[in-house]
């Protein structure tokens, strides 16, 4: 526990020396209202982590390829960052793939799901050799007809819900008896099914399982992942051979939004899996994982400047330049997404002095727009910065254009070996120009121009 505390102290050391840094040096400042940080040395050390939590339970010699969720954070130096500390990419999604091929992930490192992949996009994969996780019997059918047409490269699994139900959010929990992710495994005959679609197809090697993210706690993670392995091996008895030599485990492994510890870890997941489910890893299977949010979410901070410190009918409230354009799923549904918030003063460094109730709201034109209603906080002035925490997956890297917002500049920061902060560009903030290319500036005449039905 003593160093889960000594690691949370120093994250929270370093973020705080980076905000102060980005406004001495105008990543914040007049002209940038607000700004994604992401710190690289936590980023390395997740990266680390996780593949030390599987090397301690699995066989020597076990393949285990993490592959990194980019839907998590979807930002191209992200995913070389990780690929460089040993983490593949899952991509779910033709740009999620062209993102992870610019990061220089190789296709033996990356991981395609989906539920709604085009023939296009399977028969790419398969020329590239990535691995390949069909989710659902038509899917089957078409790599049927492209496995036919020549030897397949890549790794081919199938995607199973176990239909073990849902965690603390529905709308992220994917193995609930009604999921419309994978082949539902207990409806009537599919299990039966699967088998025999296996058995038929001898490239078939994979089974694969991602229960939800975030909510999910780790007993039902563990579940899911029994449900998997315990179909693995019934198939393979089935066949009278390993046919089934890699499970893959998903991800979901699901983040502290209460506090800066980090909990659960991926060390104490994998002790969980190990011990509900030993046969995974005694090293007859190869394994795969997905996570996203645990390796990214605790690493980033979107901080924005106090615009306006106002009062209306008894609250106070702060006007800030992060809403829900950073942050779309906490303002829209505040109650599943809490944010933690961290408030600085105008020079960056972090706010002291008597708390007070207040509102933290963004810029954008409805009332809803808050990142954190009735929250004790230093009082918030003019001037003044808070920053959004734990939003380094699923929040500033998914931008959402209301009010037509720009994306704001997202920098990776480290120490610069002088005891400063140093910072690199991951996303150049989007400028008006391109704020207005990307709503149809090209076609400003298009509709004027376009004649009516009947007109000549
Ligand atoms: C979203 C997703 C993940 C990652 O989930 P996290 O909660 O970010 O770890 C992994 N695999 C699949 C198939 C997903 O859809």
């Amino acid at each position: 526990m003593a160093d889960i505390d000594s690691e949370a102290r120093e994250r929270a050391d370093r973020r705080d020396r980076a905000v102060r840094a980005a406004v001495e040096q105008g990543l914040l400042g007049p002209h940038a209202a607000v700004a994604g940080l992401l710190d690289v040395t936590g980023i390395r050390a997740s990266a680390a982590a996780l593949r030390a939590a599987f090397d301690a339970v699995t066989a020597p010699g076990t393949p285990v390829l993490h592959a990194f969720a980019v839907k998590a954070t979807p930002l191209v130096p992200v995913v070389r960052l990780l690929h460089e500390a040993g983490i593949g990419a899952e991509v779910a999604s033709p740009g999620e793939l062209a993102l992870a091929r610019a990061a220089g992930v190789p296709p033996d490192r990356t991981v395609l799901d989906s539920p709604a992949k085009t023939p296009a996009e399977l028969r790419e994969a398969l020329a590239l050799g990535i691995a390949v996780n069909a989710d659902n019997p038509q899917e089957l059918d078409r790599l049927d007809a492209l496995v036919g047409s020549g030897p397949a490269r890549s790794p081919l699994g199938l995607r199973v819900n176990p239909q073990i139900g849902a965690g603390a959010i529905g709308a992220t929990s994917t193995a609930t008896p009604t999921s419309k992710f994978g082949v539902a495994l207990r409806d009537e005959g599919a299990r039966e099914w699967v088998v025999q679609a296996y058995a038929r197809r001898p490239w078939l090697t994979r089974l694969h399982t991602h229960t939800g993210s975030q909510g999910i706690p780790l007993p039902l993670l563990a579940r899911g992942v029994a449900e998997v392995y315990a179909l693995a091996e019934e198939i393979n008895a089935a066949v009278g051979r390993r046919q089934v030599d890699t499970i893959d485990i998903g991800g979901g492994l699901p983040v502290n939004a209460a506090s800066e510890a980090t909990a659960p870890t991926h060390a104490a997941y994998a002790r969980v899996l190990a011990d509900r489910v030993p046969g995974l890893f005694d090293g007859r299977y190869g394994l795969v994982t997905e996570f996203g949010r645990s390796l990214l979410a605790e690493h980033g901070a979107v901080v924005a400047r106090v615009e306006y410190a106002k009062s209306a009918g008894g609250r106070r409230i702060a006007v800030t330049h992060a809403g829900v354009q950073v942050a779309a799923r906490t303002v829209y549904v505040p109650g599943t997404w809490p944010l933690r918030i961290a408030a600085y003063d105008a020079e960056g460094r972090p706010k002291t002095g008597p708390e007070a109730v207040q509102d933290v709201a963004g810029p954008a034109c409805f009332s809803g727009d808050l990142l954190a209603e009735g929250r004790a906080l230093p009082l918030l002035e003019q001037g003044d910065h808070v920053a959004a925490l734990d939003t380094g997956a699923y929040g500033f890297a998914h931008h959402y254009a209301y009010n037509s917002l720009a994306r704001p500049g997202v920098y990776g920061y480290a120490p610069d070996g002088a005891g400063g902060v140093a910072f690199a560009v991951v996303r150049e903030p989007q400028t008006l120009a391109e704020v207005v290319a990307e709503s149809g500036g090209a076609h400003a005449s298009a509709l004027t121009t376009l004649r009516a039905p009947g007109s000549r």
